[in-house]
């Protein structure tokens, strides 16, 4: 479904990402783990077209998408922070993205209402960003991401600045969403628990270099670096 072919990307002196292959397959959760600064953003931000690699190529659906601009990429992607436009009510920041893809007003209004109950976010259409707790903005941000039903899901740490319970709690739904709706996703966390509790596969990242992909059992009981051994042991 998407693919990254010796990806290359360099920041003045600063070799951010040193040759990543890696191969995401449709309908799957995969995650990008590493520590802060090892590329997991960048990485991201290659498939979302918001960078385009020095060396290597990016393909999605079969496709080299080079240059193609991130709005032509058919994705949903949700930060860390700010995700949301905050001069727009949660209505508005949904039916945004429908406006742009020329979607008529009552299918907006059918679309919508969906996409905020799949996020338990009914109800709270006429909110500001501000008059949400960030639990509830990262859920609507999740929503409007997946509102114009997306190849693919993009998400950078969209759980990082909640409290821990609320964490736990998003983790769940975000991976029951993920199932029920089958979209194509890539989860990026500096969190090994995270990684390990929900993903269908986890690429552990060291310093824009890739140590392993595989599926959480295999990562925790078959490490197959020092490096995926450390991390993966220590503990938050
Ligand atoms: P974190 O967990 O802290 O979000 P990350 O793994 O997402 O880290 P990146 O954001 O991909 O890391 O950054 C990797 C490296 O590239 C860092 O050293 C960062 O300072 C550098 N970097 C990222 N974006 C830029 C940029 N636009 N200009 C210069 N350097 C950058
Ligand atoms: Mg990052």
């Amino acid at each position: 479904d998407v693919e990254i072919k010796g990806a290359f990307k360099q920041f003045g002196a600063n070799i951010v990402l040193n040759g990543i292959d890696l191969e995401v397959k449709q309908g799957e959760l995969l995650t990008l783990l590493g520590p802060s600064g090892c590329g997991k953003s960048t990485t991201l931000n290659l498939i979302a077209g918001f960078l385009d690699p020095d060396r290597g190529e990016v393909h999605i659906k079969g496709n080299n998408v080079t240059k193609v601009p991130p709005y032509k990429r058919d994705l949903g992607m949700v930060f860390q922070t700010y995700s949301l436009f905050p001069h727009m009510t949660v209505y508005e920041n949904l039916s945004f993205g429908l406006k742009l893809r020329k979607v008529g007003k009552a299918e907006q209004k059918k679309k919508i209402s969906k996409a905020l109950e799949l996020v338990k976010m009914s109800g709270l259409e006429n909110r500001y960003p501000r008059e949400l707790s960030g639990g509830q903005r990262q859920r609507v941000a999740i929503s409007r991401a997946l509102v114009v039903e997306p190849e693919l899901l993009l998400l950078d740490e969209p759980l990082s600045n909640l409290d821990a319970k609320l964490r736990y709690e998003l983790r769940a739904e975000i991976k029951r969403l993920q199932k029920e709706i089958g979209v194509t996703t890539i989860f990026v966390t500096h969190d090994q628990e995270e990684a390990l509790s929900m993903s269908d596969r986890v690429v552990v990242m060291n310093a824009g270099k890739i140590e392993q992909i595989s599926t959480p059992t295999e990562i925790y009981n078959h490490p197959k670096t020092e490096f995926v051994f450390q991390f993966i042991g220590k503990s938050n």
